[in-house]
Order: structure tokens, then C-alpha cells, then sequence
């Protein structure tokens, strides 16, 4: 399935990659089905923030919350790769989890959308999907 993100937010996801440099930024994507209507960038507290990103649960937790009472749903995770690698690494099919919700890549001033495959709890690979940006 495609996944819609409006030019307002791509241009976010490319600032927040842009101002976090060489460090990994990531985040939320919020909305509903396959269009994300908001995006919430989180403190990337990976031990690593050069080559890896893992999203501060106090984001995640505070995103669960707001969906229990009829905000928007999480419909995906959002991080850069500094290194310019626009798909998915060894490392983010590893993290993945086969919980149907995208993935967006950003190198090299663009974005990528990917979803996850997988069998029961198995990941197989994150597979390409369009991203289609308007509104
Ligand atoms: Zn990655």
C-alpha cells in the first residue's frame, strides 16, 4: 500500500535530517490507514546516534496514549541516514517488527517508504512502497 504524506511534513523530515547532521534523527508518523497526518520528531537515544536510532520511549508511550483517546493512530517511524544509504540497513530489518506500520528512510535531501514483511513475528525484509506527497 502507498503511503501519503503532505509537502509540509516531507520538508519537516528533511529539515530535522538536516539539522541533525551526522547523527541519526527519527520519529513518529501519525494518521490514519496510509496517510500520515502529523510527524513527531523524538530524541534519537541510541548509543550510537552516528550509525543507529532507537525512538526515546517517552515519545512513544505519550504517542500510545493520545491514540487511546482518539487522536491519531502511529502509522509508522521516520529516522535519516547520515551515510546517504536511502534503503533500509541490516540493522533497521533487524529492528523491525511485523506490526504493519511504514517506514521512511531520508538520505541524500529525499525520502523513502517501506513496510515491513514478515511471517508471525519474523521479518523477511522491509519492502519499497511509493510515497506519494501532496496536500
Ligand atoms: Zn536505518
Amino acid at each position: 500500500m502507498a503511503l501519503q504524506i503532505s509537502r509540509k511534513h516531507y520538508a519537516q523530515l528533511l529539515k530535522w535530517a538536516e539539522q541533525a547532521a551526522k547523527e541519526e534523527c527519527c520519529g513518529l508518523l501519525l494518521g490514519h490507514g496510509g496517510t500520515v497526518s502529523e510527524v513527531v520528531q523524538a530524541a534519537n537515544i541510541s548509543a550510537d546516534r552516528y550509525h543507529n536510532f532507537e525512538i526515546d520511549p517517552a515519545t512513544l508511550i505519550a504517542a500510545h496514549k493520545e491514540a487511546r483517546n482518539g487522536g491519531p493512530q502511529i502509522r509508522g517511524y521516520f529516522h535519516s541516514h547520515p551515510n546517504g544509504l536511502a534503503r533500509p540497513s541490516k540493522t533497521d530489518i533487524a529492528q523491525a517488527a511485523n506490526d504493519g506500520r511504514y517506514w521512511l528512510i531520508i538520505a541524500n535531501q529525499s525520502i523513502s517508504a517501506w513496510e515491513p514483511r514478515g511471517d508471525g513475528s519474523q521479518i523477511f525484509a522491509l519492502d519499497a512502497v511509493p510515497l506519494i506527497v501532496e496536500g
